[in-house]
């Protein structure tokens, strides 16, 4: 298999069909938000896998087990939104409606506390290659708790993939990363053009992080190349200098505007929603468990209406009526969402994204063996929302951001 694929490529010569094996140079991601945003269909999602633009070879290898996957699950996509409307109970969840038909809202509260959380780092692992043994292993079972894990699993996976394959997005940084990135950060601030970036004017810290990851390595060759027309190599550079400085707001947290401090110990942060009242109720209390300190309250101020209003950085609140898909707040567009049957837990996640915080877990790219690693630490809510709270770094970070 791995030898025929090789030929493949040989016979192709120059002209290599898969991006990320060829030219990076124009790579940059097109919304720099992780998303996950997927079509109406499954099918229509895995043909748009097919189609994209920086797709790898390994992705191509996995096209008819993720065909075969969505064109069952769009067959039954409806009988499964029903069985969950029934409010069955989900392995470690209890299912409770809000709202009102049809802006109902449907919601996994946990039924048991977490206890025992680990304090070291730990990992998991996503593939086609798992999902499509679990789908093998049910495809002829009724509608159950393991189909609703099937489309959220097909939800995920499909969701990076199209994250890195349609939009570019870069999957290899990890827990590491940061403090690499902010130092290579700070030592491409002094640099002026392509001319001064040579391995004399950066750490060897530097330099090594650099040949750790395929699409800083592709670009630094590029960038020294003196093959290449200097303008060639100023534009490697100027990208080059981009893709750091996104990699590094994954980093970084990012001020909410919009929030107020409006006693010594409390901050106010205003969302828009037209949700109906006990949703938001359940929203606010969720937020409250975990962004509440002895030191630090937070409270949400609810805008139903944002016509006349000053406040442009506002962010709104959406509740989809999709089942099964991943929440995300967009900073760029000031939006969260949320959709039905999504875990209480995540709520909490959302509203840290909201308030400033990056991830915390980091989902790396492996194209050898066509997985996604994600890092994670159970103990913090950034990092995995279904175990963790607010980390004591998260509360001081919030305290200087807000209460000074
Ligand atoms: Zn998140």
């Amino acid at each position: 298999m791995k030898s025929g694929s090789k030929k493949v490529l040989l016979a192709l010569g120059v002209f290599c069909v898969f991006p990320a094996c060829g030219n990076n140079s124009e790579r940059l991601p097109v919304q720099r938000e992780r998303q996950g945003i997927l079509s109406k269909s499954k099918v229509e999602s895995v043909l748009e896998l097919k189609n994209a633009t920086w797709k790898e070879e390994c992705d191509g290898s996995r096209d008819s087990i993720k065909l075969e996957i969505a064109q069952v699950l769009d067959a039954k996509q409806a009988e499964l939104d029903a069985y969950r409307k029934l409010l069955p109970e989900s392995p470690g969840y209890s299912r409770i409606r809000l709202g009102r038909a049809p802006h109902e809202f449907i919601l996994r509260e946990p039924s048991e506390v977490k206890k025992d959380l680990s304090h070291e780092w730990k990992e998991s692992e996503e593939s086609w290659e798992e999902l499509y043994e679990h789908f093998l292993e049910i495809k002829n079972e009724p509608i159950s708790a393991r189909w609703d894990y099937l489309e959220v699993y097909f939800n995920s996976i499909a969701g990076s993939d199209r994250d890195r394959t349609v939009e570019g997005e870069d999957y290899s940084l990890g827990k590491d990363s940061g403090p690499k990135i902010e130092k290579l950060f700070q030592e491409l601030k002094k640099t002026k053009s392509f001319l001064d970036c040579v391995d004399r004017n950066f750490s060897p810290e530097s330099l090594s992080f650099i040949n750790s990851i395929d699409l800083y390595k592709g670009f630094w060759k590029r960038i020294n190349d003196p093959n290449r027309t200097p303008e060639e190599r100023q534009n490697s550079y100027t990208y080059f200098l981009k893709w750091i400085s996104y990699g590094r707001d994954g980093y970084t947290f990012t001020p909410n505007l919009s929030i107020k401090k409006i006693s010594k110990d409390e901050i106010e942060l205003p969302i828009f929603s037209n949700a109906s009242s006990d949703i938001l109720e359940k929203i606010e209390k969720y937020s409250a468990e975990i962004w509440t300190f002895p030191d630090l309250k937070l409270k949400i101020r609810w805008v139903n209406d944002l016509t006349g209003s000053p406040e442009n950085s506002i962010f709104s609140l959406f509740i989809d009526r999709i089942f099964g898909r991943r929440s995300y707040v967009s900073t760029n567009k000031r939006e969260m969402h949320l959709f039905q049957d999504v875990r209480a837990t995540t709520i909490p996640h959302e509203i840290g994204h909201v308030l400033g915080f990056p991830d915390r877990y980091y989902e790396i790219w492996n194209a050898q063996k066509c997985s996604y690693t994600t890092q994670y630490l159970e103990i913090d809510v950034m990092s995995s929302s279904p175990t963790g709270h607010a980390t004591l770094q998260e509360r001081l970070e919030l305290k200087e951001a807000y209460l000074k």
